[in-house]
């Protein structure tokens, strides 16, 4: 049996929600794809929406919100996030379980989870870790810029989800109007696919093997591009990269 799955359901510019299973703990992040997409997503590998057992929100901007009022109207989840993101869904009919920052939870029985704040432009964005019978997953996205607290936080991780947003000369020679650009670059913006290898780089280095790249912009990016930057930078090295794509019923394991 793979001890840790992931379904990169949806996963950019326009919805972002991803299944996770560590060994027998099934859980989400996010939600901004649709109830239906993620219901059939997971039938595909036999999986069980209602077996879902809780839902993560990194911060509450709608790309990662808007399919929330279906999702909790479908599912009796709770919902775990900062005081900020919760009040982004604040009409949902869910449970809500609000959590600090830089505190270890033991939310379902025996797996760690803890949050740590990352630099983006909502009140409060936050990563994850989870920890469950020695295996380890790290979770950013969202990500002006990268940082030791958060390097720190995911080190040593089995599998790293990180936000390989845009390319930069992309955004610069894009469509976005200049002060989009800005906002897009700033340390409380997108993490760049430069960033991202070097960040990747560093990880490696303490430890991980697999990589997701993650939050790839449709505007400013491509998949190849994502992936192709971080494997070109890691040339030579023994990791395991999957580039997400808006949406996919793929299903990784590790
Ligand atoms: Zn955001
Ligand atoms: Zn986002």
């Amino acid at each position: 049996m793979n001890e840790i799955n992931i379904i990169p359901i949806g996963s950019g510019s326009t919805g972002n929600s991803i299944y996770i299973e560590i060994l027998d703990h099934r859980f989400l992040i996010d939600m901004g794809i649709g109830f239906r997409k993620i219901r059939d997503a997971l039938a595909l590998h036999d999986r069980n929406i209602n077996d879902i057992e809780a839902i993560f929100l990194t911060h509450g901007h709608s790309d990662h919100t808007k399919a929330a009022k279906a999702i909790a109207n479908n599912t009796s989840c709770k919902v775990y996030a900062d005081q900020s993101s919760m009040y982004a869904i604040r009409d949902i009919n869910a449970e809500r379980v609000i959590l600090e920052s830089s505190t270890t939870y033991e939310i379902l029985p025996g797996l760690k989870v803890r949050m740590f704040p990352v630099p983006h432009d909502y009140v409060r964005t936050c990563g994850f870790v989870f920890e469950y019978q020695g295996k380890k997953l790290g979770y950013v996205t969202d990500c002006g810029k990268m940082n030791e607290i958060i390097i720190d936080e995911i080190a040593g991780s089995d599998v790293i989800v990180i936000e390989s947003n845009h390319d930069i000369e992309m955004l610069k020679n894009g469509p976005y109007p200049k002060d989009l650009q800005r906002r897009i670059l700033s340390k409380y913006g997108h993490l760049s696919n430069d960033d991202c290898a070097e960040t990747i780089a560093t990880l490696y280095d303490k430890g991980s093997r697999n990589f997701i790249l993650a939050h790839i912009s449709l505007n400013n990016n491509t998949v190849q591009l994502a992936y192709d930057t971080t494997a070109n930078r890691m040339q030579g090295k023994d990791i395991t990269l999957y580039a997400c794509k808006e949406e996919s019923v793929d299903l990784l394991s590790f």
